[in-house]
């Protein structure tokens, strides 16, 4: 069985100091034990964020963003093995916030997965459809499109890939997918996942986000198919985060 994980995207919130209040007040919830979670931290944060953890294991604590080469004339870019000295054991990519605002694309995220498992952190590969595409009902082929470009150059044999299956549609608008339709595209992910991996693909981890909080947590992560949720504005309290994360554990 697949152990449920919940990751919480700050996204550009909390600098250091912020970051590290975070992690103290965090550590005073009660957290379910039989789940793992993570929080992707601004890089700026990272050492603070390890700083406040101290020797506790709880959250795993991960990257947004990475770039694809490991050292060199990339002007404001961060490696993989940048991130790895900073003990960061998995890393966001392909978040539909990138690829809109600052033009990433299926190239750049397959790149970048392929450098995040080289380098041993676990890469969270970001996939889904915008309203448009939703509309037309074009999910399917876009989702498969941008998953087939971002694996291309994974390996099945390398440190173990997870999938985030965020329709953008749902992304900060509290208008989340249902549960249902949700199964269905894990169903259809995890398809692709077995025909190129094999029995690897069988437990890669494919997560849901978009607008889940601690009211709807508990129905994705029950639900079969989704092995997990990535959280971005109801992250953002620890307290809340906390909450939500015992919720989905009562399932
Ligand atoms: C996200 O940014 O990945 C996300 C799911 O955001 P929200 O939970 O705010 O919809």
């Amino acid at each position: 069985m697949i152990k449920k994980l919940i990751i919480a995207n700050w996204k550009m919130h909390y600098g250091p100091v912020k970051a590290g209040a975070w992690i103290r007040a965090f550590r005073r919830e009660r957290l379910p034990k039989d789940m793992d979670i993570g929080v992707a931290v601004p890089h700026v944060s990272l050492p603070a964020t390890h700083a406040s953890l101290g020797r506790a294991s709880v959250p795993l604590i991960g990257a947004q963003n990475a770039f694809w080469k490991s050292d060199g004339p990339f002007t404001g870019e961060i490696s993989p093995d940048m991130l790895k000295e900073l003990n960061v054991t998995f890393c966001l990519v392909g978040h539909s916030e990138r690829r809109i605002h600052l033009g990433e694309t299926d190239e750049m995220v397959a790149q970048k997965a392929a450098a995040l498992q080289a380098a041993g952190i676990q890469p969270v590969i970001c996939v889904g459809e915008n309203e448009t595409e939703h509309k037309k009902g074009e999910t399917l082929k876009i989702v498969r499109g941008q998953l087939t470009a971002a694996l291309s150059k994974i390996k099945t044999s390398g440190t173990s890939i997870i999938i985030a299956y965020e329709p953008i549609w749902a992304i900060g608008t509290g208008n989340a997918c249902t549960p249902s339709d949700a199964k269905k595209m894990h169903e259809a992910i995890r398809e692709l996942l077995n025909k190129k991996f094999g029995k690897a693909g069988q437990t890669m981890r494919i997560i849901y986000g978009g607008s889940v909080d601690a009211h709807n947590a508990a129905e994705y992560i029950s639900t079969s198919h989704v092995d997990g949720v990535l959280v971005g504005s109801a992250s953002l309290d620890p307290c809340a985060f906390g909450l939500l994360c015992r919720s989905a554990a009562i399932s």
